[in-house]
């Protein structure tokens, strides 16, 4: 057992069709070392930052009847994350400190975007 939390991890990429058990989870939490840990936003920033991403997921869906990236969109955009380029990637809560989203969620989500423009929606 590790110090990820794992029942976040695995709730958040519960909604990704990568999705493939725990052993996945083990295996991708083992490739981040060391863990990455800067600070998050404060919890209201988060908040809102939350609330209008789910605006625009909604927009999205009604314009475009997509909720979900496909596995190669997910896996490329996981993999510029993993990668901390931005310096903003936190392993240890697997969020984004930038905007402070959940990365499993915000990284599945069609109408999501990194907002550093690292990747785009899709
Ligand atoms: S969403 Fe963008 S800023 Fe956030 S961790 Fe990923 S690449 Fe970095």
């Amino acid at each position: 057992m590790n110090k990820y939390s794992k029942p976040s991890y695995g709730t958040c990429i519960l909604v990704c069709e990568n999705y493939k058990g725990e052993q996945q989870v083990e295996d991708f939490l083992s490739e981040i070392k060391p863990i990455q840990s800067p600070k998050l936003p404060p919890l209201k920033t988060r908040f809102e930052n939350f609330t209008r991403s789910m605006g625009r997921v909604y927009i999205h869906l009604k314009k475009t009847g997509e909720l979900l990236v496909p596995r190669k969109k997910f896996n490329e955009r996981i993999e510029i994350c993993k990668s901390n380029i931005c310096k903003k990637f936190n392993s240890k809560r697997m969020s984004c400190a930038e905007c402070g989203c959940k990365l499993g969620r915000k990284l599945a989500l069609a109408a999501s975007n990194c907002p550093l423009d690292y990747w785009k929606e899709s």
